[in-house]
């Protein structure tokens, strides 16, 4: 089968692999039908993540590349003797953290840090993943969710990270409530699931913050109240000027950098959460003699996807329409291609790319 194959920093091929197969009787193998790209996918190719290659060589003494990605939906090609919820032919959504759903970590909901050698986030990471014909998804029966005929493809793939993220991390820890006044810092896929996630607990005010105003525009259409860019205006000073000089509720951090650290540690008022939802590569500047005396939340984490059947239902009620993010379609033979246009984002106005097969 042909596969998206991350080799080393700046080394990525789109190349020819073995099909995977069945390594435990828990396992499925799943025939994408439709993927997505995401930033960490691009992270990984940038060089973020050298432990891939680390981990692969102590393991099994060898390297020989990982197959990226970890979103997308697809039909259900065979199931290991241990799976109970699915058989041929069914389709699926792909969720980005597998879970054993036994050890401590599961029985706490913490699935992102299922502790079994196959659990968390581990596809297109420590086992190969979505990007290709084909893929083996461990503890199937707790890590696949139905993908039903109603839905919008291009919705349901942002149930495999993007919406689950965006709203557990963001909100949930953020702990948005009714006639809020909330901000969100980077306007990329994760920051806009947060716009569209955080209008189900109904906050007053959504302020977003990025650099690009074709971003920013696509935030007011999924509901921002407020935007602004920060390349132009002190994004601080402007926060304050729109909220009375109170700051908001919630910061939620989607970028991952110490710049918008800066900016989310001075928005938030006293007895508000700082919600970091952004991946850092780099330490940050934690202003803790100013914010000891904020009575503030101040949260991190790594998704675990345990809203995702209700994001599910919400998107197939209407009540979420994240099928807008999808901005650029390309076929699979077109994987290169797809990658070019998400790695310059903004100069091709791109939000989500999509590709099917
Ligand atoms: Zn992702
Ligand atoms: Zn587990």
């Amino acid at each position: 089968m042909k596969a998206m194959v991350y080799y080393g920093k700046g080394d990525i091929r789109f190349e020819e692999r073995p099909n995977p197969t069945i390594l435990e009787p828990t396992d499925a193998i799943i025939r994408l039908t439709k993927v997505t790209i995401c930033g960490t996918d691009l992270g990984i190719w940038h060089g973020k993540n050298p432990e891939i290659e680390q981990a692969a060589r102590e393991k099994t003494g060898q390297w020989n590349g990982r197959i990226l990605g970890h979103e997308g939906v697809g039909v259900v090609e065979e199931v290991g003797l241990a799976v109970r919820r699915w058989k041929k032919g069914d389709k699926v959504i792909i969720s980005c953290v597998s879970r054993c759903g036994k050890c401590e970590n599961c029985q706490k909901q913490l699935y992102a840090h299922c502790q079994d050698k196959d659990g968390s986030w581990i596809m297109g990471y420590m086992i190969d993943g979505t990007h290709a014909e084909y893929v083996r998804t461990p503890f199937a029966d707790n890590s696949l969710y139905p993908l039903p005929d109603g839905l919008d493809t291009d919705a349901a793939v942002l149930l495999s990270d993007a919406l689950p993220t965006a709203h557990e991390i963001g909100v949930q820890y953020g702990d948005v409530k009714p006639g809020q006044t909330i901000a969100v810092i980077g306007a990329g896929p994760v920051g806009m699931g947060a716009v569209l996630t955080a209008q189900l607990y109904s906050p007053a005010e959504i302020i977003v913050i990025d650099l690009d105003d074709n971003r920013l525009a696509m935030a007011k259409e999924m509901g921002a109240t407020q935007t602004i860019n920060s390349g132009k205006v002190d994004a601080v000073a402007e926060v304050m000027r729109l909220t009375a000089g109170r700051g908001v509720d919630c910061a939620m951090e989607c970028v991952g950098y110490p710049a918008t650290w800066d900016v989310c540690q001075r928005i938030v008022k006293e007895g508000g959460h700082l919600a970091n939802v952004g991946v850092h590569g780099q330490s940050v500047n934690f202003e803790i003699e100013k914010l000891w005396i904020k009575n503030l939340t101040i949260t991190t984490g790594l998704v675990n996807a345990n809203t995702t059947d209700m994001l599910l239902k919400a998107c197939c009620a209407h009540k979420l329409q994240p099928g807008k993010l999808a901005t650029h379609h390309f076929q699979f033979s077109q994987m290169e291609d797809a990658y070019k246009v998400f790695k310059h984002a903004a100069e091709h106005k791109a939000m989500k790319v999509i590709i099917e097969y």
